[in-house]
C-alpha cells in the first residue's frame, strides 16, 4: 500500500502562496515494521516540531529497509512529501527541505497522423512491449511481432520443458510474449538515472495490475506470478491503443535499399516497414548473424560468464538482519558481494540475486543451456540464489568467431561453447549440472547434492569440463572469500550450479542519439540485445526512449499530416 494522508486527495500540489502553507520533503524518516498511515502522521509531526493540525497531506515517495543487527530494533525509512501550515525554521530541521517540484513525466510527444507504412516492432519483452505501448499512444499503429507465443500459453511450454526436457525453440523461458523477464525474479532495480521514465514504466505495471509498492519501494519487486498477470493485460493495452500483436511469427530477414530499411520478412511473408524497432533480446542469436550478414554495425562487448550459487535463506536472513531474522516484517534478505581481481584471479561479482527463489534450467536453442534464478511474490521458498560471474572482455574471445564469421560473433560463439558443455555434463534432456562448493573447492565431483534444493532436475558434474579454466580458479578463490562477508553461512551447505552464461550481451548494435543503427536508417535497435540495457527496467526504458525517438522521426515524415 501506498500510504497517503486520509485528508488530502492524492494530487502534487504546489507551495501555497496564499495560505502560506509549505512544501516540504522529509527524508530518513523512521517508522516500525508494519507501520500504518498514523504512525507516519506521528512521526512529521514529531520531525517538525509542529501541532498535528498543521499537517495538511503527505504522500510516501520512497520507502527502504534498515534492520542492520546494530540497530536497537529493525525500521523502515522513508522519504515523504508533507504539506503543512504555519512558520517552520527549516535551518533547525534535520533532512528536512522546501520541496523542489522536479517533471514527474516524459514530455508529451506529437501524435502522429497515418503514416504510409506501419512502424514494425520485433520482440514482446520488457523493451519491446514498452516500445510498442508508446508507438500506439502516440497514434502510430504498430505491428509488433513475437516468434513466440501468448504468455499464458508460453507457461504450459515452459512447465514441460522443466518437467520432460521436451524444448520448444520458440517457446520457452527465453522467447515469448513477456520476453527473457517472464520467468524471472522480477525484480525491478533500476540503475538509470532516467527517473521519468523509470517511473512512467512503473506507472504503467501498475496500470496493468502491479502494487503501487513498486513506484516507493528502494528494491522493487514483482515476482513472475505477478508477471504472468500483467502483461497479458499490457498486451490489451496496446490493441485497445490501435497496435496489433501477431505471435509465432519469427523475423527472418531484413532487406535495405542502400543503407534504408525498405521491407522485412516474418512468420514467411514479406511486410514493407521504413521504421523497425528491433528488442529481440540478447538470446535472439539468429538475429545477430543475420545483422552481421546484412552489414549493419555490430562490435563485441563485454560480458560475464559464472555460476548460480544457492544457499538456504536462513542463513542469507541471519547474516543480513542478525537477531532480527525471523520478524515476519521482514522479507527475505539479499546480498551483493564484489571480489576485485588479485594474483592471478579475476574480478568477481554477485549478480541478479534472487531471495526465497529457485534456481531454473534456461535454453534457446537445443543441445545447449545456462541456468537463471526466478522467483514468485512471496519469495517464500527455502533457498536464495545469485549468480557469480567473471568478467569475460572482448580480446579473451578472440579468435573464438568461426572463420568468414563477424568477430562480433565471437562473445556468443564464446558462450556457446559453455553452454554445449553444460548441456552434456548435465547428460542431456536439459537437467542442471550441479556440484557442492566444498567439492568445486577440492576439485571433486559430489557424490550426492544437498536436500533440500530448489533445482530438483540437477545431477553432479565436473566444472572443469564446463567452465574455461581462468573461470574456475578465480570463483575457487573469489567464493570463500566472498562468502566471508555473509556472517553465519556455511560453506558446506552450498551448491553452485553451471552455468551463468546470459548476464547481459556480448554484442553492441552500434547506434546513433536518436537510436538509429548507426549504419543504417530506419533500423531502431533497443532493450538488452541492443547491447546498451540490461535487465527488465533499463531494456524497458530504453525500448521507451527509442520509441520517443522513433515518434519524432514518424511525426517529422509524416509532415503536415502530424498532429500536435
Ligand atoms: C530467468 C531470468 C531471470 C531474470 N531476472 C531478472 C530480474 O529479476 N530483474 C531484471 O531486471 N532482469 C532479470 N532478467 C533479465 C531480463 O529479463 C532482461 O534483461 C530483459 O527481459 C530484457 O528485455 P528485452 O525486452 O530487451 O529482451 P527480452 O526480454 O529477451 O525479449 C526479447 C523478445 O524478442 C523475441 N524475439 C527474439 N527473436 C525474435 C525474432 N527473430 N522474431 C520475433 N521475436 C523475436 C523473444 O521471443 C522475446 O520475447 C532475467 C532474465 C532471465 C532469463
Amino acid at each position: 500500500m501506498v500510504e497517503q494522508g486520509k485528508f488530502k486527495n492524492n494530487k502534487r500540489w504546489k507551495f501555497d502562496m496564499k495560505n502560506r502553507n509549505l512544501a516540504l520533503i522529509i527524508r530518513q524518516l523512521e517508522v516500525p515494521l508494519g507501520y500504518s498511515a498514523s504512525d507516519v502522521r506521528i512521526a512529521i509531526v514529531r520531525r517538525l516540531g509542529c501541532q498535528k493540525s498543521d499537517l495538511i497531506s503527505f504522500e510516501v515517495v520512497r520507502r527502504s529497509l534498515d534492520a542492520r543487527p546494530r540497530r536497537s530494533a529493525p525500521a523502515v525509512v522513508l522519504q515523504v512529501e508533507v504539506q503543512s501550515r504555519g512558520r517552520l525554521n527549516l535551518k533547525r530541521l534535520r533532512n528536512v527541505e522546501r520541496l523542489v517540484l522536479a517533471p514527474t513525466v516524459v514530455p508529451a510527444y506529437p501524435r502522429i497522423g497515418k503514416t504510409e507504412y506501419r512502424p514494425v516492432v520485433v520482440g514482446a519483452g520488457p523493451a519491446g512491449l514498452m516500445a510498442a505501448y508508446h508507438l500506439a499512444l502516440a497514434g502510430a499503429k504498430p505491428l509488433l511481432i513475437e516468434r513466440g507465443g501468448r504468455a499464458e500459453e508460453r507457461q504450459q511450454d515452459v512447465a514441460a520443458f522443466w518437467r520432460t526436457g521436451t524444448f520448444n525453440p520458440e517457446s520457452n523461458v527465453l522467447f515469448g510474449e513477456g520476453g527473457a523477464g517472464l520467468f524471472s525474479d522480477g525484480k525491478l532495480t533500476a540503475r538509470s538515472k532516467d527517473r521519468p521514465r523509470v517511473r512512467r514504466f512503473c506507472e504503467t505495471l501498475v496500470a496493468c495490475g502491479a502494487s503501487a509498492d513498486i513506484l516507493i519501494d528502494s528494491e522493487p519487486h514483482v515476482g513472475s506470478d505477478k508477471l504472468l498477470q500483467i502483461v497479458p493485460r499490457l498486451r490489451a493495452l496496446i490493441e485497445e491503443h490501435g497496435g496489433e500483436v501477431c505471435y509465432h511469427t519469427k523475423l527472418e530477414d531484413i532487406t535495405f535499399r542502400g543503407t534504408h530499411l525498405d521491407s522485412i520478412v516474418a512468420g514467411g511473408k514479406r511486410i514493407e516497414t521504413r521504421h523497425l524497432l528491433l528488442a529481440v533480446g540478447h538470446s535472439a542469436r539468429d538475429v545477430y548473424h543475420l545483422l552481421a550478414k546484412r552489414g549493419v554495425a555490430l562490435e563485441s562487448k563485454p560480458f560475464a560468464v559464472g555460476v548460480r550459487l544457492e544457499l538456504p535463506q536462513e542463513q542469507i536472513n541471519f547474516a543480513q538482519y542478525g537477531r532480527f531474522a525471523g520478524n515476519p516484517h521482514l522479507r527475505a534478505a539479499s546480498f551483493k558481494l564484489t571480489r576485485r581481481p588479485e594474483g592471478d584471479a579475476a574480478a568477481c561479482y554477485s549478480f541478479c540475486m534472487c531471495p526465497g527463489g529457485m534456481v531454473i534450467c534456461c535454453a534457446s536453442e537445443d543441445g545447449m543451456m545456462t541456468t537463471n534464478g526466478m522467483s514468485l511474490s512471496a519469495r517464500s521458498q527455502f533457498c536464495g540464489n545469485a549468480a557469480f560471474i567473471v568478467p569475460v572482455q572482448p580480446e579473451t574471445m578472440q579468435g573464438a568467431a568461426r572463420a568468414g564469421e563477424h568477430e562480433a560473433l565471437a562473445g556468443i560463439r564464446f558462450q556457446e561453447t559453455i553452454e554445449r558443455a553444460a548441456y552434456e555434463a548435465g547428460g542431456g534432456l536439459f537437467a542442471v549440472p550441479a556440484v557442492r562448493l566444498m567439492d568445486f573447492l577440492a576439485d571433486r565431483v559430489s557424490d550426492d547434492l544437498p536436500e533440500p534444493r530448489s533445482c530438483s532436475k540437477a545431477v553432479p558434474a565436473d566444472f572443469s569440463e564446463v567452465l574455461p579454466p581462468f573461470v574456475v580458479s578465480t570463483l575457487k578463490s573469489a567464493i570463500p572469500r566472498m562468502l566471508r562477508e555473509l556472517n553465519g553461512c556455511k560453506l558446506e551447505d552450498v551448491v553452485l550450479y553451471a552455468a551463468e552464461t546470459r548476464s547481459s550481451s556480448p554484442v553492441r548494435i552500434l547506434r546513433d542519439e536518436q537510436c538509429c543503427s548507426a549504419s543504417h536508417r530506419g533500423l531502431y535497435p533497443a532493450g538488452e540485445g541492443s547491447g546498451y540495457a540490461g535487465g527488465i527496467v533499463s531494456s524497458a526504458v530504453d525500448g521507451l526512449r527509442a520509441a520517443e525517438m522513433l515518434v519524432q522521426r514518424l511525426a517529422l515524415d509524416a509532415g503536415p499530416h502530424a498532429r500536435a
